[in-house]
């Protein structure tokens, strides 16, 4: 009988719960907004009740490995408790695993989203044919995630990954974890509207500012278009953004010499406008990738460095969520089947 687990994002804006079964085919997906601004326990209800129903749904079809959740902010893997995420404010220092275990009765598994986001590409996306990936994921924030032997690679808490807050400029522009200057100021969703108000403030901008004007709903996407368009202030913001993305890049691949660099995110849409910039800062700053690089950027080749984009758009978390209870269950299977051999 075929195995299911339900994975689970749960971001500042959307709470989405899947049922994935063990082939990595996405069975039922439901989509709701997260009400955060009406307190944690309203969210964990509804979450449990969709995750409820779903279970509902599959009961026959297979056994069950559990939950897996993939949540902004930084987790204590031993605990469970969530320690500090902005877009879930109210949720610091809770036990959220425990809480949601005890609801549901059944064995939940917590993530930090970037670190599912990686998993999930690992799986079955554009790092499926290799062990070892590193994913960096472009949205409201900058996350992480770095995938060894299969699995995350959680350091001594549960915190590894945090590559949106590599430092790009020492004096540079406040972060919300409280250094000056992380990649996450310069290359999420977030820092493009703050880029693109500011110079639309400068008086440079024209265009910039006529779009801001016209758009209550002004975003990345708008400044992705207006680059698209060939607006030359629109496309300098995404080379700076590919500048910066490129100098992390660059920092990580000294430090891991991985196969594969994902990037993955909305942001990563426009890999066109930045990817360029972002190549050109990797060959400068790194010279473990100027050893590696492929003979054609983009080429899967032997012995190579590859920096793609991400294969599986907003669905790599819930994917990666999802598998984390099966990794467990064969860790058990593992496990047990040794035991076996030494009795
Ligand atoms: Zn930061």
């Amino acid at each position: 009988m075929p195995g299911f687990a339900i994975g689970v994002d749960l971001g500042g804006t959307n709470l989405r719960v899947a049922v994935v079964d063990d082939s990595g085919k996405l069975l039922e997906k439901l989509t709701t907004g997260t009400e955060v601004g009406r307190g944690r326990d309203r969210v964990i209800t509804e979450m449990c009740s969709d995750i409820q129903r779903l279970v509902g749904n599959f009961r026959t079809a297979g056994t069950l490995y559990g939950i897996g959740i993939g949540m902004p902010g930084i987790i204590d893997m031993r605990t469970g408790f969530l320690h500090e995420s902005p877009n879930l404010p109210g949720w610091d220092n809770y036990p959220v695993r425990d809480d949601i275990e005890n609801r549901l009765g059944t064995r939940v598994v917590l993530e930090n989203d970037a670190n599912a986001a990686g998993l999930g590409e690992k799986w079955l996306g554009a790092g499926r044919d290799f062990d070892d990936i590193c994913m960096f994921t472009l949205g409201t924030g900058v996350g992480g995630g770095i995938v060894l032997n299969g699995r995350i690679w959680h350091g001594m808490t549960g915190m590894a990954g945090e590559l949106g807050h590599y430092t790009v400029e020492p004096e540079g522009r406040p972060c919300g974890c409280g250094n000056h200057g992380c990649l996450e100021q310069y290359a999420s969703a977030t820092a493009i509207v703050k880029i693109a108000r500011e110079a639309a403030t400068s008086g440079n901008a024209p265009e910039l500012a006529r779009a801001i004007v016209e758009n209550p709903e002004f975003s990345s996407k708008i400044v992705y278009q207006m680059a698209l368009q060939g607006n030359e202030h629109a496309r300098e913001i995404f080379r700076g953004m590919g500048r910066a993305l490129g100098i992390v890049v660059g920092a990580t691949i000294n430090a891991l010499n991985l196969p594969m660099f994902v990037i993955g995110g909305g942001v990563a849409s426009a890999w066109e406008m930045f990817a360029p910039a972002m190549f050109e800062e990797v060959k400068v700053r790194s010279f473990v990738y100027r050893a590696t690089a492929p003979k054609q950027t983009g080429q899967i080749e032997r012995d190579a460095t590859l920096i793609t984009r991400a294969l599986l758009g907003s669905d790599a978390g819930l994917y990666g969520a999802a598998r984390l209870p099966m990794l467990l269950a064969e860790l058990a299977v593992r496990a047990e089947s040794k035991e076996r051999k030494r009795a």
